[in-house]
């Protein structure tokens, strides 16, 4: 639940950012919501207070921004800043009239005499004007020369505007904003970002659509060869494992060993289709653009649309399950081969066998049963915590108090820090501070920054975790079937 301060439109409907769809969960597949119409002075004050949407930027949960650029903002930032265009009069002025009070820069002139802007000039306009950060982008993988972002006094002097910038959790530029500046400058940057960035998507044009995975039919037959070798080694392999020849791993079955082997040659086939695919889509592809600026979709979907879904997996394991000894009846029985145990070796365009569509619909159904019951688990949990310490209070000298008094921690959460208050969960950011004190002379002590950023991605970090211990659980109601796959004798 956030406050939203009303501003009197035209139409039926509530309007508001698309920045503030991600901490409602809000979609636009028949969304409703509820409106509660404040009544008292106290009810006021609290919701001016506490619920804003712009005092709810940045996370109490690991301290780094919930609400960001996304989308097309950031594919609007990300032409805007990359390779840093030059826009002419009009141009500029057309991306421009979306903003409100601004101070339009001196443009430069170029040899005929005609002035232009360019994108890193106008981008600079939305930043506070003593702004100082050097990170890398999104892209910095790819492009270093165009991934390095610098901004100096305000001034985007290099890199590439995309989802580490600007974007939900991991955007650095407002992260900064909102911790140094206040969640009111932060609210104003993001309205002036996404306002910016739809106009220089407007001018530039984007679109993506199913000729973006379109590959070439020489990369096409590279891909089926290339697994067509892996489906022949998983041959060799259960070969090799009939026979006994097959070398046992240290703490491992046989049966097991032979999976491994297996699944890592498998995988092998899926990260050659993506790698053949990614280089034939190439940076020019919106689909591509898209996933590397963080605004949609990924490197994986991609390959899997254009070069080979791979092998499909229940609880990170070949599909086992199905009939007697075999997954299929289109299979003989105690088939240990690549296609009988859930191998999809087409694309998404190129159209599933039946029975990898069979395989994919067993593999898709275990997401989907996984988030049924992760939703109402955790939600009973929270119900749980919310009751045990609705009580806690952080009292003056420091320590957490129930009702009676009594000392719950003697420091506020054992290190008396409030997450919104940190840097990414640390208490500083001792790379901000050199750069801060010691200028560009910093920058050497930079390169090491974003290995141990724990508020990086935390999110995602913590949901794999949460997979990883969950699998652990399961294990011991596992063996069920694996003992179905003997081989038939
Ligand atoms: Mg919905």
């Amino acid at each position: 639940m956030m406050a939203h301060r009303v501003k009197i439109m035209q139409g039926r409907t509530f309007r508001f950012n698309l920045c503030d769809c991600p901490p409602y969960n809000a979609d636009f597949d028949g969304d409703e919501m509820n409106l509660h119409v404040l009544q008292s002075d106290e009810a006021r004050a609290e919701a001016r207070i506490l619920m804003q949407v712009q005092e709810n930027i940045l996370s109490p949960r690991y301290g780094g921004p919930i609400i960001g650029a996304i989308h097309d903002h950031i594919t609007g930032a990300y032409f805007l800043t990359h390779k840093n265009p030059h826009f002419n009069m009009f141009e500029a002025m057309n991306i421009l009239s979306k903003l409100d009070n601004i101070e339009i820069p001196k443009p430069f002139i170029d040899d005929d005499g005609t002035p232009y802007w360019t994108g890193r000039q106008l981008f600079s306009i939305v930043l506070p004007k003593d702004f100082n950060t050097t990170f890398k982008a999104n892209i910095y993988d790819d492009e270093p020369e165009e991934g390095l972002v610098k901004i100096r006094n305000g001034e985007l002097i290099s890199g590439t505007i995309d989802v580490k910038a600007i974007g939900n959790s991991k955007g650095k530029i407002l992260d900064r904003i909102a911790r140094d500046y206040g969640s009111e400058r932060a609210a104003q940057f993001l309205n002036e970002v996404t306002r910016l960035a739809l106009g220089a998507l407007m001018n530039h044009g984007f679109s993506t659509g199913i000729g973006d995975e379109d590959i070439p039919e020489e990369a096409a037959l590279q891909i089926a060869n290339f697994n067509q070798e892996c489906i022949d080694k998983v041959s060799q392999l259960v070969d090799s494992y009939r026979e006994g020849t097959l070398d046992q791993m240290p703490g491992r079955s046989l049966r097991e060993t032979l999976e491994v082997e297996v699944m890592k040659v498998l995988g092998q086939a899926r990260d050659e289709a993506g790698r053949v695919a990614g280089k034939h889509l190439g940076m020019s592809n919106p689909a591509v653009i898209m996933a590397k600026a963080g605004a949609r979709g990924s490197m994986l979907n991609l390959s899997q649309m254009a070069g080979c879904v791979g092998q499909q997996a229940v609880r990170g394991e070949r599909l086992a399950r199905g009939y007697w000894n075999r997954t299929l009846p289109h299979f003989e029985k105690g088939d240990l081969g690549a296609y009988a145990r859930g191998f999809c070796s087409n694309s998404y365009k190129s159209g599933l066998t039946p029975t990898e569509f069979f395989f994919h619909a067993m593999g898709g159904r275990e997401g989907l049963v996984d988030t049924a019951v992760r939703t109402s688990r955790s939600g009973y949990m929270q119900r749980r915590l919310v009751s045990a310490l609705e009580d806690l209070k952080l009292t003056g000298d420091g320590t957490v108090r129930n009702t009676i008094g009594t000392v719950i921690q003697f420091k506020y959460g054992e290190d008396g820090v409030d997450p919104t208050r940190t840097v990414r969960g640390k208490a500083i950011d001792l790379d901000d501070l050199f750069a801060e004190v010691m200028g560009d002379d910093a920058e050497e002590l930079l390169h090491h920054m974003d290995e141990n950023d724990a508020g990086d991605d935390y999110g995602a970090k913590e949901k794999d975790e949460m997979e990883y211990t969950e699998e652990e659980d399961n294990e011991e109601h596992d063996d069920l079937d694996t003992d179905y796959d003997g081989g038939g004798e």
